[in-house]
């Protein structure tokens, strides 16, 4: 499966379309999620162009969970959450619907049960 530059991520990216961006550095930007499933559901997204986790140079991968864990650590705090739940999704079986990769980190409280 090839990387197509032409999706929603690329242009956030290059500030093309707007975003909610709660942080940046050269690797990577966290922007809240358009549709969260709980407050405070960030996607930490790489700048380089990659399709998803399976495409993924392992270099590249290394510096962005450093990202993925100092953010969820943060989001954790700030949303004062119990836990963090990560997920990634390759390709559509695994519900992937923007093919450029991204992590989510969505907040989670002891009181509120989660479906999945
Ligand atoms: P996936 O389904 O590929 O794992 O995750 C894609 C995520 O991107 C979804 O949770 C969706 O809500 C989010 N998303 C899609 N379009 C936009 C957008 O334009 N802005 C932001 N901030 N999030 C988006």
């Amino acid at each position: 499966m090839s990387y197509d530059p032409d999706n929603i991520f690329t242009k956030i990216i290059a500030g093309d379309i707007p975003s909610h961006k709660v942080y940046e550095d050269d690797v990577c930007i966290s922007i809240m999620d358009i549709m969260p499933e709980a407050p405070g559901h960030v996607l930490v997204v790489p700048k380089k162009g990659t399709r998803n986790l399976l495409d993924a140079d392992p270099e590249m991968l290394a510096e962005v969970i450093k990202r993925v864990q100092k953010i969820g650590k943060a989001v954790k705090q700030a949303m004062d959450a119990d836990g963090i739940l990560l997920r990634q999704s390759s390709e559509e079986s695994a519900g992937q619907t923007v093919y450029h990769l991204h992590f989510h980190l969505i907040p989670c409280h002891d009181n509120v049960k989660r479906k999945d």
